[in-house]
């Protein structure tokens, strides 16, 4: 297999620093590789920013007016949506101590002031093609490689933690549990590379029906999980039926070949997740029973 490497040429990089001078240096560098570079004259700034924004990497001095760089860093690491953003203390105090306060904060890096441009480029790239490299191995971990969907983990943790937030909030949740029809006689009748072509048409129909805070998984072989947030009975047998409809019409360009699906839908009650998911599961089960290409609740 060959791996394409990361393209790091619109990398957002943010250079916290008081001053002036150094800030002007390495826009010119990083400008000249394509990068784009936001800064900020100190650590308030810095943390205001990442508020509304999330770079790729961080530069950060340590001695600045207001909260130092060591308490700069700390305060970013401390939320859990920057802990895989890497944080390069740049700053004239060299010493041992110091270097292992960096670390300590947090940091992925430390250099010491003068700096070879040279060096600061090379190790930004560095720390920027980890962080892609880590970002990747997270999606990959909870997708599913023929669908794009997530896995069938995923899925399921996720409708446990929504079940939770849902069950906190008092809001409605709606399940849908798919399943593609007689999928086994389009294999045999159209080979499995046809056969994964409808795996992969059926889920990215499931998602043009579904809204942004929905999520949906490939639960199994042909099978799905739609979960929908705030939304009751009614509301996820609208959804689960504009996905039949869709799958139904689909034009898959193989002479012959049509598709269809069959649902089950349950809006959750005082149950666990398993109990839900096996209220879908029986209301599927009766769709198939009853014909297929059908949604039952
Ligand atoms: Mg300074």
């Amino acid at each position: 297999m060959k791996v394409q490497p990361f393209d790091l040429s619109n990398s957002r990089i943010l250079v916290v620093d008081d001053n002036q001078d150094n800030l002007l240096v390495l826009q010119t560098v990083f400008k000249r590789l394509g990068w784009k570079i936001d800064q900020v004259g100190d650590g308030e700034q810095a943390l205001q920013y990442l508020n509304h924004m999330v770079p790729d990497l961080v530069l950060l001095d340590v001695m600045m007016p207001g909260i130092d760089g060591y308490e700069v860093c700390r305060r970013i690491k401390k939320q859990p949506e920057f802990s895989e953003l890497p944080v390069i203390f740049l700053t004239a105090m060299g010493e041992m101590g110091h270097l292992v306060k960096g670390f300590e904060a947090g940091a992925v890096d430390y250099i010491p002031k003068p700096f070879s441009l040279k060096e600061l480029e090379l190790r930004v790239l560095t720390h920027l093609k980890l962080r892609r490299a880590m970002l990747e191995m997270q999606r990959m971990a909870v997708t599913d490689g023929l669908t794009g969907l997530f896995n069938h983990r995923f899925i399921v943790d996720s409708l446990n933690s929504r079940i939770e937030e849902a069950q906190r909030y008092a809001q409605p949740l709606s399940l849908i549990m798919l399943d593609i029809d007689y999928f086994k006689s389009i294999n045999d009748s159209f080979g499995h590379q046809t056969g994964d072509l409808v795996l992969e048409g059926v889920a990215s129909k499931i998602k043009e029906c579904l809204r942004k805070v929905d999520l949906c998984g490939r639960y199994g072989g042909e099978e799905f999980l739609v979960i929908l947030p705030n939304t009751a009975l009614e509301g996820g047998l609208q959804v689960a039926e504009k996905i039949r409809e869709t799958v139904q019409t689909a034009n898959w360009g193989v002479q012959g070949l049509q598709a269809a699906i069959s649902g089950g839908v349950a809006q959750m009650g005082k149950e666990t997740s398993s109990e839900l998911l096996s209220r879908a599961d029986q209301q599927l089960y009766h769709a198939k029973d009853q014909g297929r290409n059908r949604i039952c609740f």
